[in-house]
């Protein structure tokens, strides 16, 4: 086979230059290789041109020039051996003999040319040994000569150049040596030969223009060969690429939600019969990093999380992922008694402090467990979120396995879920008030609106509970819209029922994630204007976080007081900071947490406590209402610190409106009698 070009390697596109370069390559190496083949047939053709001059009793002009021809047969095959220098960009088959510092392609083209023609002058020189064609042995030279000429054209297709140098003294010489013999037979005999060159030389210009050509198309097809490889490999590469990126978190580098859904179902469908266990992750403390040293340092903090996580599962062969926000996931098979999901949680809350104690701050995680029975991947996530959801309700740092307690509950959460849209519309959840009294219990302050509803299968749900439904199904602006038109409804029972309540402002609760994602003050206060209530009569409820939250929910805060609802800091003394939100311009009441309230008689501590948020909301010029007050013992401290409202089963449990207003006629009866 003729080493080509072809295997070269392509950088840039196949463009006309490059591929003249590639065939003029093939050409140098094919006329080298047919140089070498085409020396062994001179050598023995001038052997025997020799032996039939010795013959003929020349033997000393046979061996001179028997030993000229060896010798340019040895140059010319010697030649072939050098080094020549590639084209940039183009390297030939191995075994091919390249240099950077070798002379060109071209110039050894012109050498072997050259070459060719020197050796053709060799067998120009064959009528020394013959008498020009004149002795006895003339057909044999003749013959000889015009064989390796036909030969040499043979051959010599690659480059026209060589065998042309090649023929043209040597047929030349036996026309020239016809000629000046003369005489009819010898003139049409060198007329013969004149043709028979042309001839050649019009066969070799042929080959020549065949074989570049050939080697043209041949270039051309395994550049683009080469190329599409190129594309294909490319392609492949960037669709790998996509695939990584739709798969994997950005930031951390692990599974994405996607990623870790599909990895894990892969891992849970092989067929071993092996159970697995599935953790979800959650970091307590992550907000207050953010908010404390920016999002920079709180992606370095999940990127460090990540190579915590990625450190510590490291032998357990597990698939990772970043579940979003500050939460992540982690899926392995339980080997062995080591891997117990349980130690597993417990042994990352007791490292994960020291991963992120460089920020200053001790981060803790939170850890929802769920076992693989026959449960798909998104059944054990849900398990798993379930739990993680309880860890974090029940204290956090700290582990959660998923059980029947928690199976019955998020069955119940489902079924909430499912059906809290149709009982809004239906208008199935409803609305308690409980009576918020002076403390000396003359008269009714306000009143709690507190959202009631009964399962038709699971009976009572939590208020907490319905909230986070909602957040969860999307439906949190209808359920306030409801909520605020139910207590609008109410108002205007009381006004019409003449009840002396119809004075006294109504508070609702407004969750910090209803506060940071929805309206508030436009849906709320659109609300009143549609039912023509005005806004002095409303009080909302909020904790202190919502308090003292970002610039939008003081904006909204801001302007449901500006239009006069009255807003009140709930669960007072439990959150952080709790001074500063005494100060913020809107707040009119702070409630005290009913923890503080509890074994108020009993508890010296919790007195002092209530004792200095008192006297502070005198000073401050803020309502103190305490919450809670479940015994006259409570209500005895808490009137003796000053405290002004008061809250609690004690006083007067939660109820319907109805009841709300038939306890109220009594109440007001019974103070008419005594007073009468
Ligand atoms: P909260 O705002 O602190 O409401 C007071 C809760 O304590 C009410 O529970 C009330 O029934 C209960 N309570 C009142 N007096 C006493 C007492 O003397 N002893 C004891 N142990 N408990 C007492 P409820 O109605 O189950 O509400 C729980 C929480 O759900 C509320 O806590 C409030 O944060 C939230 N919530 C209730 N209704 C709504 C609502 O319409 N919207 C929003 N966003 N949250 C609501
Ligand atoms: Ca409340
Ligand atoms: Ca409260």
């Amino acid at each position: 086979m003729i080493p080509s070009a072809s295997s070269s390697q392509l950088t840039a596109s196949v463009d006309d230059e490059v591929l003249s370069r590639m065939v003029r390559t093939d050409q140098m190496v094919a006329v080298r290789r047919s140089v070498l083949s085409a020396i062994p047939i001179n050598v023995v053709l001038s052997c025997v041109a020799a032996l039939v001059a010795l013959n003929a009793g020349r033997a000393f002009e046979g061996l001179c020039w028997l030993s000229l021809s060896l010798m340019v047969n040895g140059v010319r095959s010697y030649i072939c051996r050098w080094p020549f220098a590639p084209w940039p960009g183009i390297v030939p088959e191995n075994g091919i003999a390249t240099s950077p510092d070798a002379r060109p392609v071209g110039w050894h083209l012109r050498v072997a040319a050259t070459m060719a023609a020197v050796s053709g002058c060799v067998w120009a020189l064959i009528p020394l040994l013959c008498d020009g064609y004149s002795s006895p042995q003339a057909v044999f030279y003749l013959t000889v000569v015009c064989g390796i000429c036909a030969g040499a054209v043979t051959y010599g297709i690659p480059y026209a150049f060589v065998p042309i140098a090649f023929i043209v003294p040597a047929l030349l010489s036996v026309a020239g040596c016809l000629v000046y013999a003369g005489g009819f037979d010898n003139l049409s005999l060198a007329a013969m030969v004149l043709l028979y060159l042309a001839a050649l030389v019009r066969g070799a210009v042929h080959g020549d223009r065949s074989f570049r050509e050939g080697s043209r198309i041949r270039n051309e097809a395994t550049a683009m060969a080469v190329q599409l490889r190129k594309a294909h490999a490319q392609s492949i590469d960037a669709t790998q690429q996509l695939a990584f990126r739709a798969s994997h978190d950005s930031l951390t580098g692990l599974l994405n939600r996607e990623g870790f859904t599909d990895a894990a179902t892969l891992h849970l469908a092989a067929p071993d019969g092996q159970r697995h266990a599935l953790l979800l992750l959650d970091l307590d403390g992550f907000k207050a990093v953010n908010d404390a040293f920016g999002h920079k340092v709180g992606d370095r903090v999940l990127q460090d999380v990540a190579h915590w996580l990625q450190r510590e599962t490291a032998e357990m062969q597990a698939v990772l992922g970043r579940w979003g926000g500050d939460e992540f996931a982690l899926l392995y098979r339980l080997r062995d008694e080591r891997q117990a999901p349980p130690e597993i949680a417990q042994a990352l809350i007791r490292s994960i402090s020291f991963a992120t104690a460089h920020y200053g701050g001790h981060l803790g995680v939170s850890i929802g467990i769920s076992v693989s029975g026959d449960a798909e991947v998104a059944d054990m996530i849900s398990f798993a979120d379930e739990a993680l959801h309880e860890a974090k309700r029940t204290g956090r740092n700290r582990y959660q396995v998923f059980d029947g307690a928690l199976n019955q509950r998020l069955a119940t959460r489902r079924d909430v879920e499912r059906d809290l849209l149709q009982a809004i519309e239906s208008r199935s959840i409803g609305v308690w008030y409980q009576p918020i009294m002076s403390s000396d219990g003359s008269e009714v302050h306000s009143l709690e609106a507190l959202m009631r509803w009964n399962h038709p299968r699971h009976g009572h749900i939590p208020p907490e509970d319905v909230i986070y439904a909602a957040a969860s199904t999307g439906v949190a602006e209808p359920l306030l819209r409801h909520l605020v038109d139910e207590v609008c409804r109410g108002m205007r029972k009381l006004e019409a029922a003449g009840s002396s309540l119809a004075t006294v402002p109504v508070a609702i609760n407004i969750s910090p994630r209803e506060m940071a994602q929805l309206a508030v003050d436009d849906i709320v206060l659109g609300m009143l204007k549609l039912r023509g209530i005005a806004p002095r009569r409303l009080q909302i409820e909020i904790t202190e976080e919502v308090a003292l939250d970002t610039h939008a929910t003081r904006g909204r805060l801001n302007a449901l007081s500006a239009a006069g609802v009255a807003i009140v800091v709930d669960d007072f003394g439990v959150g952080f900071s709790s001074l500063a939100s005494l100060r913020s311009e809107y707040v009119r009441q702070v409630k005290i947490d009913r923890s503080f309230i509890l074994d108020l008689s009993s508890s010296p501590g919790n007195e002092v406590l209530v004792d200095a948020i008192v006297q502070l909301g005198h000073s401050l010029g803020v309502q103190v209402v305490a919450e809670g007050v479940e015994t006259q013992a409570e209500l005895d401290v808490l009137r003796n610190l000053g405290c002004g409202l008061v809250q609690g089963y004690h006083l007067a449990r939660p109820a319907p409106l109805a009841e709300v207003m038939a306890w109220d006629a009594a109440r007001s009866a019974s103070a008419a009698a005594k007073a009468g």
